[in-house]
């Protein structure tokens, strides 16, 4: 009828979000992964994944153990080392110099944050970029910026996976980051840019930022601020990557978005938890896979990458 928009449409503009599952997801990345891995293995070659944490930052034993886990799930050879608090920055470039060396290893991780003295950058800096499965070195970087091969930050490269896997067109899209970090915030847009997307960056300066919000098809938020976004900063049907990870009072996971709020507008939206934080241990192991296939010049049948189909 003129004047209406077609009926497809106005179910899906009032039916609630559909979830983007990263949990699911990120099982069949590690499934693909295990593939990977099991066609590396068949060629003689065990990826190897070292992580490196210094101190006793609680939270970091938790992501280094999860990650250890996986990686042991994937078929990987995980070298973990556990250096104290009192290591010297250049007790700990000599380390990761003999990881760099270590032809059994091929991807390497320092868990950040690393204790008060120790220079974070000096040391992501001294990693070899074709190990450096965090894609934090400024070779890395650059390749991301120019659109060329490196190994892309793995929270990042989860939201693009999630986006993929459920096909959230992302070619014309207007997409809004919400976050400028190196972390999670740059490297999703520039993510985003490269597949064609028109990509607004916002962050703690932002003028308008709910007017912003509601121009995005494709609304991602890295920022760490629980219901930073509202539901009528969603712009009806779009697709919300909800970054944040927040631990309330209650010891609960929240993220940067109103979820219940933001659901009756959005189109698809990720949970938290459950959303992008499974995808970013599943893009690490991914990355790991494709160092080491890269460093014996060998092809993987789908590159440590989402096999599309449903499985
Ligand atoms: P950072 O603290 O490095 O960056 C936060 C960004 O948010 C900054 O760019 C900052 O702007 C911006 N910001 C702060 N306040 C506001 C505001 N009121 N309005 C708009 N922008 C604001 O954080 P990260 O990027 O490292 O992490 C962001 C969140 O994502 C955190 O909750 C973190 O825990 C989570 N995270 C989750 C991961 C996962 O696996 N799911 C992995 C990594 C991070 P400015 O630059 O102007 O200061």
């Amino acid at each position: 009828m003129p004047g209406l928009a077609p009926r497809g449409i106005l179910v899906r503009l009032m039916s609630p979000a559909r979830i983007l599952d990263g949990k699911a997801t990120a099982q069949v990345v590690r499934a693909s992964v295990k593939r990977s891995a099991e066609q590396l293995i068949a060629r003689g070659v065990r990826p190897g994944l070292a992580v490196v944490l210094v101190g006793e930052d609680p939270a970091s034993h938790v992501y280094v153990r999860n990650k250890d886990r996986a990686a042991q799930e994937a078929g990987f050879e995980v070298r973990t080392l556990r250096l104290d608090a009192s290591t010297g920055q250049a007790e700990l470039l000599a380390r990761v110099g003999e990881l760099n060396r270590d032809e059994s290893v091929h991807g390497i991780l320092v868990q950040l944050p690393l204790p008060r003295g120790l220079d974070a950058d000096a040391v992501v800096r001294a990693i070899d970029p074709a190990k450096d499965v965090d894609g934090l070195t400024p070779a890395n970087v650059a390749a991301l910026v120019a659109g060329s091969e490196g190994l892309v930050p793995c929270t990042p490269a989860g939201c693009l996976e999630l986006l993929d896997r459920y096909e959230v067109a992302l070619e014309g899209a207007r997409a809004v980051v919400v976050g400028r970090s190196m972390l999670v915030g740059k490297p999703v847009a520039l993510l985003l840019l490269a597949r064609n997307a028109t990509v607004t960056i916002a962050h703690s300066r932002t003028r308008d930022l709910a007017g912003v919000c509601r121009t995005a098809d494709v609304l991602v938020v890295a920022v760490g601020r629980p219901q930073l976004v509202r539901g009528d900063w969603i712009r009806p049907g779009a697709a919300v990557l909800d970054v944040g990870i927040n631990r309330a009072d209650d010891g609960k996971l929240a993220g940067d978005v109103a979820f219940e709020e933001a659901r009756e507008r959005a189109g698809w939206i990720t949970p938290v938890p459950g959303g992008v934080g499974p995808m970013t241990i599943a893009m690490l192991l991914a990355n790991t896979a494709k160092a080491a296939a890269r460093a014996r010049g060998i092809e993987l049948v789908d590159d440590g990458r989402v096999v599309r189909s449903d499985a």
